[in-house]
Order: structure tokens, then sequence, then C-alpha cells
């Protein structure tokens, strides 16, 4: 197996999502949308999922299988929520996520960004 193969990427991986991902290029391909998987890990206990060159039409089915796997034990595939303990995110479910708690919020960083006018007039 190669990186050019979609299917390299599980062993990069946590093997709960193993599943959500074999099924995510299962549903690509019933559908008739060829993708090349540029990258695929887990960040912040979120799938996170590169194609490679952009495939916008993939674009829905990538967004949903991030989104189920936010809810999707990274080490079982069982029903998980966001957990967090010493800094590490990660997806788990009650038996793996022992130890850990409940983040306080998103795991995010967010900028405020306030468009200045610069034609003199104040901000917009
Ligand atoms: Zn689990």
């Amino acid at each position: 197996m190669t990186k050019y193969d979609n299917l390299y990427w599980l062993d990069n991986l946590p093997t709960g999502w193993a599943q959500l991902y074999r099924d995510l290029l299962e549903d690509l391909a019933a559908d008739g949308i060829s993708v090349r998987v540029a990258e695929a890990k887990e960040k912040f206990g979120s799938l996170r999922i590169y194609l490679q060159p952009g495939t916008p039409e993939a674009k829905a089915y990538i967004a949903a299988a991030e989104l189920r796997s936010k809810a999707t034990c990274q080490h079982c595939g069982d029903a998980g929520e966001l957990l967090v303990r010493d800094h590490l995110y990660a997806t788990l479910c009650p038996v793996h996520g022992q130890g850990f708690s409940k983040p306080s919020g998103e795991p995010v960083v967010s900028l405020n960004i306030r468009f200045l006018d610069l034609s003199g007039e104040g901000e917009v």
C-alpha cells in the first residue's frame, strides 16, 4: 500500500474511526466521485481529511464524516463525545474517556477581526 492509495491513511487514523473512513470512501465511490486523499488524520478529537486536488463535490461528504467523527469514540467506534485531559483532546466513549473531562470550550483559536475603513469615515 502506498501513500497514493486512499486506504493508506487508515494507518494514520485512530482505530475507532476506521469504519467511518471506509464508509466515506465507499459513499464517494458509490456516487461516482473520485478522490485522492492527500492526508487524513485526527486533530483536536476530530477527523480531518484533505483531498488532492480539491474535489468540490466531495466537500459535503467530508464534512459529514468529520462531523460523525466528533460523536464517535476514536478507540472503539462507539458513541463518544469530545473530552480533554492535559490539553489532549479526544473523542471518546464513557469507557475510553475515563480520566478525561468535558472541555470548557471548543479547542479552537478564535480571532476577532475588525475591518477598518481607511477612507476616514470610521469603522465599517
Ligand atoms: Zn470507546
